[in-house]
């Protein structure tokens, strides 16, 4: 019975392009949304003016789109708690920083960066914990007047006493003593407010009931769900899924290069490889089910089975799984991708190809290496030796006069007898078959792996095999 109720949201800041750990919480959010028949609602955060990065929120709409990761709610659809862009909603969070003024849950705080700076420095000196010493909380009358003349003020949270606790989604019980937590600014002195402020208003108002986020923010709860509190709301579910880890173990980020996604579709990664292999980051479906589309996971997905511990990402996996997903495409969806890969071709080319590549692509991008003997000229590179290793000269003469006779004899019509008498050639003479036809393959490709050689020459035609063949049989002499 689908619950509709379930409103998840993946609310990105305009800072980079996304990589793989910022997608997977994407996919989390999305796939308990899709589990549940819900809603998810994609938020630009950019009220950080100093971390923007101008043009990458259209970069992270193009990544989800590209992915597969559809929006209920957001830019570009619009919805009932329009607009979905912080920027543009400044005045709803300066009123909510009023209400809780109003309220006695926040207070406005004149205190001067040199000043917090030598408390901080005071604090540090006695070892203890470096947090606002709430001068302006005794003196708010005094500050009223500061502010009236002009001077900066930010509005802070009163962080109340006691503990705050929440049963986390995947890390279980979470429990902060208040005393350890600062109170926050909320409201800075430009006027915009801080991404605390503004996280749980939007939270609120855009009726999230499961907030699926990065476990960086955990640190950051408690003051949520004092906010939540302090406005009288019911706080949503919370579900912090563990940091995604390269392969060096080291936490992916923008800052350490971690790869742009769309930078994979360009190898020729299928989205839904990717979206296989990121479900994966964390996530597993309790059997030895490996492999999924988008639907099965949708199906599947459920954030009690998300590990707590971190995940690390595998290159090799990701390449296993898009081989994978790429034998799993028809004919037809193959010559479709192809087209990027092998530009300047046509459909029924590219159809001709696929038998020859469909096992021998990890990405759609192999094509274009594998195909160029194929779609171009080939040069015998001298570092190429040739005869090849494990061949005599006179069984490499053997092979390849015996191919031109056949085919001079019509043997490309017949494929599988043609292997079976080329096969023969080499081991009549001692030498293994995958051997020696490595001579075949160095003669119509130019290296000695790739496409399989008989369906290769079959594509070249009689002609231009011929061609290949005897120019590689003169450089034997
Ligand atoms: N804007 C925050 C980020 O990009 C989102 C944090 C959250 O989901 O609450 O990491």
């Amino acid at each position: 019975m689908p619950d509709a109720r379930v409103r998840t949201r993946f609310a990105p800041s305009p800072t980079g392009a996304l990589h793989f750990g910022s997608v997977r919480t994407a996919l989390f959010a999305w796939l308990t949304a899709r589990h549940a028949g819900g809603d998810i609602i994609v938020r630009i955060e950019d009220t950080d003016q100093e971390r923007y990065i101008p043009g990458t929120e259209a970069l992270i709409l193009e990544t989800l789109s590209w992915l597969g990761l559809d929006w209920n709610e957001g830019p570009e659809v619009g919805g009932p708690h329009d607009p979905y862009i912080q920027s543009l909603r400044i005045a709803i969070y300066r009123e909510h920083a009023n209400t809780l003024v109003a309220g006695g849950n926040a207070y406005w705080c004149t205190c001067t960066p040199a000043r917090l700076a030598a408390m901080r420095d005071a604090q540090r000196a006695q070892s203890k914990p470096t947090r606002y010493d709430r001068r302006c909380l005794a003196r708010q009358a005094e500050v009223a007047q500061e502010r009236a003349n002009g001077m900066a003020a930010v509005v802070r949270l009163l962080m109340p006493e006691g503990v705050t606790e929440w049963d986390d989604l995947v890390r279980g019980h979470v429990s902060f003593n208040n005393s350890d937590i600062d109170d926050q600014i909320l409201l800075k002195s430009d006027g915009f407010p801080t991404y605390h402020l503004a996280v749980v208003v939007d939270d609120h108002l855009m009726e999230v009931s499961h907030v699926i986020r990065s476990d960086e923010w955990i640190p950051s709860t408690p003051k949520h769900l004092a906010l939540y509190a302090a406005f009288g709301w019911d706080a949503p579910s919370f579900a912090h899924v563990p940091a995604v880890l390269g392969p060096d173990h080291q936490k992916l980020s923008k800052r350490r290069g971690a790869r742009n996604v769309l930078e994979y579709g360009e190898l020729g990664y299928l989205p839904s490889a990717i979206v296989n292999a990121i479900a994966l980051l964390g996530w597993s479906s309790g059997d030895e089910q490996e492999v999924f589309t988008p639907e099965e996971l949708c199906e599947r997905f459920t954030l009690d089975r998300v590990n707590s511990a971190a995940a690390i990402f595998d290159p090799k996996r990701l390449d296993d799984l898009n081989g994978i997903h790429i034998r799993r495409m028809s004919t037809d969806e193959l010559v479709e991708g192809l087209e990027f890969h092998l530009p300047g071709t046509s459909k029924e080319t590219r159809r001709q190809l696929i038998p020859l590549l469909r096992e021998r692509m990890v990405t759609l991008g192999d094509a274009t290496r594998l195909c160029a003997p194929l779609l171009g000229e080939i040069t015998l590179d001298a570092d190429v030796e040739f005869p090849p290793k494990k061949v005599d000269q006179a069984t490499a003469v053997a092979m390849i006069d015996a191919c031109m006779a056949a085919i001079e004899a019509g043997g490309l019509e017949d494929q599988p007898a043609l292997l079976e008498q080329l096969r023969a050639v080499g081991e009549s003479r001692g030498v293994k078959a995958r051997d020696a036809f490595r001579v075949l393959y160095v003669a119509v490709l130019g290296t000695a792996a790739g496409l399989p050689v008989i369906e290769a020459m079959a594509f070249l035609g009689k002609e231009k095999s011929l061609q290949r063949l005897r120019e590689a049989r003169a450089r034997l002499g």
